[in-house]
């Protein structure tokens, strides 16, 4: 497929993105590295990434770096991205960053923890024991669940009130207005005061230290691999007020929405194109839909 249809593809898509095809014109940054949500994103929820991604991904690893940042943990990094990508010298070219980045991956011969900023066991008992009591005092707690309900990620501590391995539509329908997770979180807050406390997914609660979302693992790998904000792109399903991709943005990343997986794979082709071409240039960090 030419560039002209991938043009037309992403005007078909609405996706907030003006691609340029020469630098030259306006004299802006050269993206170097190309930011990825996971779930949402690259993948559907919890699931791993199809073929076409898997694909276009292998190809953008052969011509620019590409770092990934989740709010999930190592395991799910590799179920639902590593086991599906041909794992070769382009590995080199890929960074991973769990738990907004608290976590660094990267390809040294194997895949090799570059740090992991963990909880202390003081803190994590705190934590384990705050929302064992949340939950109690809350009445929230299901007779029912699918696996643990807490889930210690190192740096993140995860409550998820129907189990970690819950069916998506039992899920969906416990909590859809946060009203259950915030009557636990209005308990919670008191109880941790030190402590970052978010709702995400369908059924979970987040205890963090405060301060790390996607904007703290940007931060990351500006340190790590020396790269300026300017030379970074992001995609993420999840760019809007609230959405816990807008840290990205909001520090100054210029950001592509995404509407899904699909619509990634249309974004990743059309940047292959204009990097085959000779350039990208975004407008703005802003989206231009
Ligand atoms: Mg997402």
């Amino acid at each position: 497929m030419g560039s002209l249809g991938l043009f037309s593809d992403l005007r078909a898509s609405k996706a907030p993105i003006l691609l340029q095809d020469s630098r030259a014109i306006r004299g802006g940054p050269t993206k170097k590295l190309f930011v990825f949500d996971l779930d949402g994103t690259l993948a559907e929820s919890k699931s791993a990434v199809s073929g076409d991604v898997a694909g276009l991904l292998y190809d953008l690893l052969g011509v620019m770096k590409v770092a990934v940042i989740s709010g999930g943990g190592w395991p799910q990094f590799e179920r639902q991205l590593l086991e599906n990508l041909p794992g070769d010298d382009r590995f080199e070219n890929l960074f991973l960053l769990p738990t907004c980045g608290t976590q660094f991956f990267r390809f040294v011969g194997g895949w090799t923890r570059i740090y992991s900023e963990d909880l202390n066991d003081q803190e994590r008992q705190l934590i384990v024991s705050s929302l064992h009591k949340a939950l109690e005092q809350s009445g929230e707690a299901v007779a029912k669940i699918w696996g643990a309900a807490i889930e210690d990620r190192g740096s993140q501590i995860t409550l998820s009130v129907l189990g970690q391995e819950a069916p998506l539509s039992e899920k969906e329908k416990w909590d859809p207005d946060f009203t259950k997770r915030e009557k636990i979180a209005a308990i919670l807050r008191p109880l941790l005061p030190a402590f970052a406390i978010n709702m995400g997914g369908t059924t979970s609660i987040d205890v963090t230290k405060p301060g790390i979302d996607k904007a703290y693992g940007i931060g990351k790998l500006r340190e790590h691999l020396g790269f300026s904000l300017s030379e970074m792109l992001f995609a993420g399903d999840a760019i809007f007020e609230g959405g816990n991709d807008y840290p990205v943005q909001e520090a100054g990343v210029d950001s592509i929405q995404v509407r899904d997986p699909r619509e990634t794979a249309h974004v990743i082709q059309a940047v292959i194109a204009c990097l085959g071409n000779g350039l990208i240039q975004m407008t703005s960090s802003k989206k231009v839909s």
